[in-house]
């Protein structure tokens, strides 16, 4: 039924194509432009999609700060139940959602419906953090009494990438729409469908016209121009790091505050000392889960010399039995990657590590899947360097690069070693040196003994060339609202 449903909404938009929606309303771009957007399976088109330029960012914006104050006078009460009544109806349409999600990205369906449910628990999270988000202190002084409390930042532009979109979208709008900030959206070009789905399940679920509005388009052109925008207070982006130095330029004029989840190249430290099993089911996981395009997976593998052989041995062997196939078969663990233009960058960091002289142990090529679309075979490199380019650049594919280590200063040395510090992992079942080590790595979260776990309340960003600021309970209402601070004489 919910397949049914969701080949029902392919087939509406193949009619009407995926259209802004802004002040409640969908609409084509103003220039009445459209873009393809294809399926990675198969290559053919799935929709067309509005290519919205400064014309459409401008209505939204105004839509956006037009909503604002009524948006502010709402209750958190009130804006609880909205929140809550969007994740119900995400809830109820999950499946549906995880099936569109799979057609447009290429991710397994085995991963799609669990994050189709985090959305829906992002919002319930936040919803339940909407009454108290104002909350501020009170900061007695001599002869003055100070109270701060929080107001909502204003309308805010939310900036998406392609890599689990829908996830990722529940991730920033809701803790904006609980903080009391109106929003405009600008999802990735490379998989716009579910972002459309997700703004008109939260209208149908009583979000005011307005408070959200969404405009999709390229990068360069609405993407920019939303971060050029006066009326848009904050910019909440996720995408690649250069990106994120562009938009820093080009909002500078309009002095705003930025939230900026980047690129990463996690560094997964495996001691010989820990529980090898499970380690070398976290490196598995973490690196060829979700296609390996996932800012947190774990890229880089450093293992202790005396184990590196036979851990990496293990992981060659298991690498090569990864089912690879159609996103929607309940057993493929790896589907096709994004679009033809990644998987050609993709292939040629395979090439790269060739070339410098890395050893394929798994994988290393195109594999040839259902639909002819853009699969690459799980692929592990051993005998690799920290200061090749597969151990220093971003491939945001199924691609692990394996180094060894001799000692635990080294393990820190070859883990900061690189531009990034989103996340790290490690492996060891020495309790001090776990201190030790997380002490001294260059990352904005480390897990220990585990895969990424995520836990809505924990802060989650990087450091260095990964981000600017945190989300996560209490840290995405710091970026969503000002603090505002009043003092009485006594
Ligand atoms: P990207 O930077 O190319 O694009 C992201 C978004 O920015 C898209 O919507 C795009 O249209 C828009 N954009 C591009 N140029 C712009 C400009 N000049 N002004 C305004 N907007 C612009 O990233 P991508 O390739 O879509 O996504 C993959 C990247 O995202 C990887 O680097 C990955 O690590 C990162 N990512 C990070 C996190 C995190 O939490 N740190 C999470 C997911 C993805």
């Amino acid at each position: 039924e919910n397949i049914n449903k969701a080949e029902q909404y392919i087939a509406h938009i193949r009619e009407t194509g995926v259209l802004n929606r802004i002040g409640g309303k969908e609409r084509p771009a103003f220039g009445g432009e459209f873009f393809e957007t294809i399926s990675p399976i198969d290559l053919k088109p799935l929709a067309s999609v509005a290519r919205g330029d400064e014309r459409d960012i401008d209505l939204a914006a105004k839509a956006a700060k037009a909503a604002q104050p009524g948006w502010t006078a709402l209750s958190g009460p009130k804006r609880r139940e909205i929140l809550h009544a969007i994740a119900n109806a995400i809830e109820a349409r999950a499946e549906e959602i995880a099936f569109l999600e799979c057609l447009d990205t290429g991710q397994s369906l085995r991963f799609m419906s669990k994050a189709a449910l985090r959305g829906a628990e992002n919002f319930r999270y936040f919803a339940d953090k909407a009454p108290a988000a104002r909350n501020g202190l009170s900061l007695p002084a001599s002869g003055q009494a100070n109270v701060t409390t929080r107001t909502p930042v204003g309308p805010v532009g939310v900036i998406t990438p392609w890599n689990t979109p829908f996830m990722l979208s529940t991730w920033k709008i809701a803790p904006a729409l609980a903080a009391g900030c109106t929003v405009v959206h600008k999802p990735a070009e490379f998989s716009p469908i579910t972002a459309s789905l997700l703004l008109r399940i939260a209208e149908d679920a009583g979000l005011p016209p307005g408070v959200w509005n969404l405009v999709n388009g390229f990068g360069e052109d609405a993407g920019a121009e939303l971060t050029r925008h006066p009326d848009i207070k904050a910019i909440a982006f996720v995408g690649e790091s250069g990106t994120g130095s562009l938009i820093m330029k080009q909002a500078a004029d309009t002095l705003k505050r930025f939230h900026f989840e980047l690129g990463g190249k996690n560094p997964i430290v495996v001691f010989a000392d820990a529980d090898l099993e499970r380690a070398a089911d976290a490196a598995l996981f973490m690196i060829y889960s979700l296609n390996g395009e996932r800012c947190t997976s774990s890229s880089r593998l450093l293992v202790e010399a005396s184990i590196y052989e036979r851990f990496t041995a293990t992981l060659a062997e298991r690498a090569k039995n990864i089912k690879v196939g159609h996103p929607l078969d309940p057993t493929t663990v790896v589907g096709p990657l994004i679009h033809p233009v990644h998987e050609k960058k993709v292939l040629e960091y395979i090439e790269i590590g060739k070339t410098e002289g890395a050893t394929v142990a798994a994988g290393g090529e195109k594999f040839s899947g259902p639909g002819g679309g853009c699969y690459v075979a799980p692929t592990l490199f051993t005998n690799a360097t920290n200061n090749m380019r597969i151990a220093q650049e971003e491939i945001f594919g199924p691609v692990l690069t394996a180094i060894p280590f001799a000692s635990e200063d080294e393990a820190v040395r070859l883990a900061n070693d690189t531009q990034y510090g989103l996340a790290a992992y490690l492996w060891t079942s020495d309790v001090t040196r776990s201190f030790r080590v997380s002490e001294k790595l260059d990352a904005g979260m480390i897990w220990v003994n585990s895969e990424n776990v995520r836990h809505l309340d924990t802060p989650f960003g990087g450091v260095k060339a990964s981000g600017i600021g945190r989300d996560g309970g209490d840290w995405s209402f710091d970026f969503y609202m000002e603090t505002k601070n009043v003092s009485f004489a006594t």
